[in-house]
């Protein structure tokens, strides 16, 4: 059984359906990307997914124990977000709130665990200090570590590298890519940087109003759609100087 099953499934709002016709399948340990133009529906399938916007039609099955309250999100930036006056612990070990139900206080277990993925991310030494003094590429640390404290089964990151400088961001994917070998974690990313997504992604998932392509980022590469996309991107950033 999949983590996640898509089937038939359609997403809009007010009436007005944004992606329709989904069918597709996540399953655990999966490093699936997905990509499309703005608008095309990446963020409100990632809303439905969390369970947070019903479908309008088809149906979203969850398996392999996951819960929809187990998944490790982190969230597009927002400047509310940028300003959040709290430390770095106390940031990463929100993260359990979830998984907490109705108990008033935090664990002493939810504290190990934030402090277990505070040491793997690197990012012990910043326990104390307040999330906003941070730098870019060092908040998406912590709420990566934020995330991780919510799930042992899938993280779904919308746009992780947003505003983050080439080194910094290649770290950030750097990171990703040992979480998702290494814990087996399986990760769905939402990304407009087709490039990094066909090469650290083991599944694509293009949207344009409904599924332009799901399968292996490698029939990804080989495809039509896969071969259009990727040409226009690497016009889109360096005039088409690079051979990859
Ligand atoms: P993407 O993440 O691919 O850029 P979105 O999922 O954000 O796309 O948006 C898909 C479409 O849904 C867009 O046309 C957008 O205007 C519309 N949309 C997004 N959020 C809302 C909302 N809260 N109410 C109405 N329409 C929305």
């Amino acid at each position: 059984m999949a983590l996640i099953r898509c089937e038939n499934v359609s997403i809009g709002y007010e009436g007005q359906t944004v992606v329709k016709d989904l069918d597709f399948s996540i399953e655990a340990g999966d490093y699936l990307c997905i990509v499309g133009e703005n608008g095309s529906g990446k963020s409100t399938l990632v809303k439905s997914l969390l369970g947070l916007k019903g479908v309008e039609k088809g149906r979203i099955l969850y398996g392999d124990g996951l819960k929809q309250n187990e998944i490790g999100y982190l969230p597009q930036q927002t400047d509310a977000q940028k300003d959040f006056p709290a430390s770095v612990y106390e940031v990463v070990l929100s993260g359990r709130l979830n998984s907490r139900g109705l108990k008033p206080f935090y664990t002493g277990g939810d504290k190990k665990a934030a402090v277990e993925k505070m040491e793997l991310l690197g990012i012990r030494d910043l326990a104390k200090q307040c999330f906003r003094d941070l730098s870019g590429g060092q908040k998406q640390r912590v709420l990566l570590a934020r995330a991780l404290c919510a799930t042992k089964t899938l993280l779904l990151l919308d746009e992780p590298v947003t505003g983050l400088d080439p080194i910094v961001t290649a770290e950030f994917y750097q990171l990703i890519r040992r979480i998702n070998r290494e814990s087996g974690i399986a990760v769905v990313m939402v990304s407009h940087d087709i490039e990094s997504a066909v090469e650290d992604a083991s599944h694509i998932l293009h949207l344009q109003e409904k599924m332009l392509f799901f399968g292996t980022a490698e029939d990804y590469r080989k495809s039509r759609v896969g071969k259009k996309f990727l040409e226009g991107a690497d016009k889109d950033t360096d005039g088409g100087a690079h051979n990859a």
